[in-house]
């Protein structure tokens, strides 16, 4: 089902930049500008697990070079005593201190390991996070991070979160997502921890029920 989820989130961004255009505003990304590929971006479990097919299906050495990636930023957040606050990150429901985590982790300047030469090298599959990442603001303040002056393009509505809640079992325990950090560490339990298929009427009736309240 994710490439419809994908297309949906694709098509409200789409909506979201057309009206902020018409309302005067310039939208700033642009190719060649990635300072938000170096924030910490939440996966959902199913693009979690689609993300790992699509680096097993890599050619030897791509595949190679993006798990060594994946490796080193990971010994780096471990070096820095992230990592735990990290591992908490999913399940903390405390915004400030999230806030203060993400900042901590782009001060790090871990790139994402899917960013070649300022670029997405997985755009057709990023994930739908990245997809609602917009902005209007002045670039200056995505590659200084300066969270205050950073002005995201308005969504009427946002995709991820729904998907996030429809890939958690528990939700108490469990969010539905993963820091893509974690993609690789986190591989064995991602694949174990598949929900029984259901029918794809099924997966559409509940996403609709939620994204249209
Ligand atoms: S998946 Fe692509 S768009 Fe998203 S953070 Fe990584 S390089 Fe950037």
């Amino acid at each position: 089902m994710l490439p419809l989820f994908q297309n949906i989130t694709d098509k409200v961004v789409d909506i979201a930049a057309t009206e902020a255009s018409e309302q005067g505003e310039r939208i700033s990304c642009r190719s060649g500008c990635s300072a938000c590929c170096s924030q910490l971006v939440p996966v959902s479990k199913a693009e979690a697990v689609s993300l790992l097919k699509l680096i097993e299906s890599m050619p030897g050495a791509r595949r190679s070079e993006i798990e060594a990636r994946f490796e080193k930023n990971m010994v780096v957040l471990e070096e820095a005593g992230l990592l735990e606050a990290l591992e908490h990150a999913a399940l903390d429901h405390d915004k400030e201190r999230l806030r203060a985590i993400g900042l901590d982790y782009f001060r790090l300047d871990l790139p994402c390991p899917f960013l070649q030469d300022h670029s997405c090298s997985i755009h057709p599959h990023r994930p739908l996070s990245c997809r609602e990442f917009l902005v209007v603001s002045d670039p200056l303040y995505c590659a200084d991070l300066d969270p205050g002056h950073v002005k995201n393009v308005a969504l009427p509505k946002t995709v991820s979160p729904i998907i996030y809640e429809m890939c958690s079992g528990d939700r108490s325990r469990d969010r539905g997502f993963i820091p893509l950090v974690q993609l690789l560490a986190d591989a064995e339990s991602l694949l174990a921890g598949q929900p029984d298929p259901a029918p794809a009427v099924a997966w559409v009736r509940r996403f609709f029920k939620r994204l249209c309240g």
